[in-house]
């Protein structure tokens, strides 16, 4: 289109308009690259002094059109992207200084544009540099709103998970609480039901346990809840669960482990604590009765506990100190 208009010949036009630029903008662009690869941290600074880079080309080549000085903004336009204050000083300082070496080193230029024009200019490029400073300013009060309420929310999710922790912990004995238990018991029996994961429900209970009451005090006995508590937790891996059922009673359901498994887990989970002597008992120790039950699809959660707490009473009256098996595994 220019050259529609332009006086000067073809070649002349082609050549200062077209070519040397293009080659100029290739090279900066290459440098701009090169840049980018070798100092990846200055990355932002690269691409802001290349981009005043070829500000300066278009500026210089077309040197007859003074509004084209308006180009030099350019670069705080694009500093706003990042916003950063150090930035927009940056291309600040890379326009004030490509409009100084325009002006002093074109000679098109220095003689077109008038002092007027050259301060009017000025104070443009400062108006608009207040505007980029006003709109960055803005942009990090909502960064910085953002961010905390996203930390407030944050926050309140923690909250939150430690309060739901602390809603499903018995305080006694670090365990799950009877209501976590029967969550759980309810999910894992519904998972259960199809047949293709195994579950198996033990209830632990501590043997002559009002005596140890009766003989060392309600102290000595938290103690010992808590000693056994922390044993059978010991034994136990991230597939199961252990709940205080109650009073000195756990509930452990555990999944993913074959029958087998499980009896020889709650087996050497009972001799451990026989075994365990207690200080607070001045050195004797004590025993628990387990029952066992295996949940079979169509069973239901009821007759899953029941049976359990069946094979309890008999591991009670037979002796204590012995793990029974529902009637179901029999
Ligand atoms: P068995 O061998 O038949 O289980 O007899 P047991 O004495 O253990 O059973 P019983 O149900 O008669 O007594 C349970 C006792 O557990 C009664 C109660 O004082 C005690 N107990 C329940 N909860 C707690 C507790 O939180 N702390 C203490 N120290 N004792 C508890
Ligand atoms: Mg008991
Ligand atoms: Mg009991």
């Amino acid at each position: 289109m220019f050259l529609t208009i332009t006086e000067l010949p073809m070649n002349d036009f082609v050549i200062s308009y077209i070519l040397r630029p293009t080659i100029i903008m290739a090279f900066v662009i290459l440098l701009a690259e090169s840049g980018v690869r070798w100092l990846p941290k200055q990355h932002d600074y690269v691409l802001i002094s290349s981009s005043t880079l070829i500000v300066i080309t278009i500026v210089a080549i077309h040197s007859s059109l003074e509004y084209l000085l308006f180009f030099l903004f350019f670069p705080i336009m694009i500093s706003i992207f990042y916003f950063q204050y150090k930035k927009l000083l940056y291309s600040f300082l890379n326009t004030g200084i490509a409009l100084f070496a325009l002006y002093t080193y074109d000679s098109d230029l220095y003689d077109n544009v008038s002092i007027i024009s050259l301060l009017t200019l000025i104070s443009v490029l400062l108006i608009y540099s207040c505007i980029a400073f006003g709109i960055l300013a803005r942009g990090r009060e909502i960064l910085i709103h953002l961010r905390t309420s996203y930390e407030s929310n944050q926050e309140l999710l923690v909250r939150t998970i430690l309060m739901d922790k602390l809603a499903k912990t018995d305080a006694l004995t670090d365990t799950y609480n009877h209501m976590a238990y029967h969550e759980f018991k309810d999910n894992l029996v519904e998972q259960a039901e199809n047949g293709r994961m195994a579950l198996h429900l033990a209830v632990l209970d501590i043997d002559n346990f009002k005596s140890v009451n009766d003989t060392y005090g309600h102290r000595a006995g938290d103690a010992v809840l808590r000693k056994v508590a922390e044993l059978t937790r010991s034994k136990t891996g991230s597939n199961d669960i252990v709940a205080r059922y109650g009073g000195e009673e756990f509930a452990l359901l555990f999944t993913e482990k074959s029958y087998q498994e499980v009896y020889d887990l709650v087996e050497d989970i009972r001799k451990t604590i026989a075994s365990t002597t207690h200080e607070a008992l001045q050195g004797l120790n004590v025993t628990v009765s387990i029952g066992l039950n295996q949940y079979i699809p169509g069973m239901g959660k009821e007759a899953f506990f029941q049976g359990a707490d069946a094979a309890l009473y008999e591991a009670k009256h037979s002796g204590k100190n012995r793990t029974a098996l529902a009637k179901s595994i029999n």
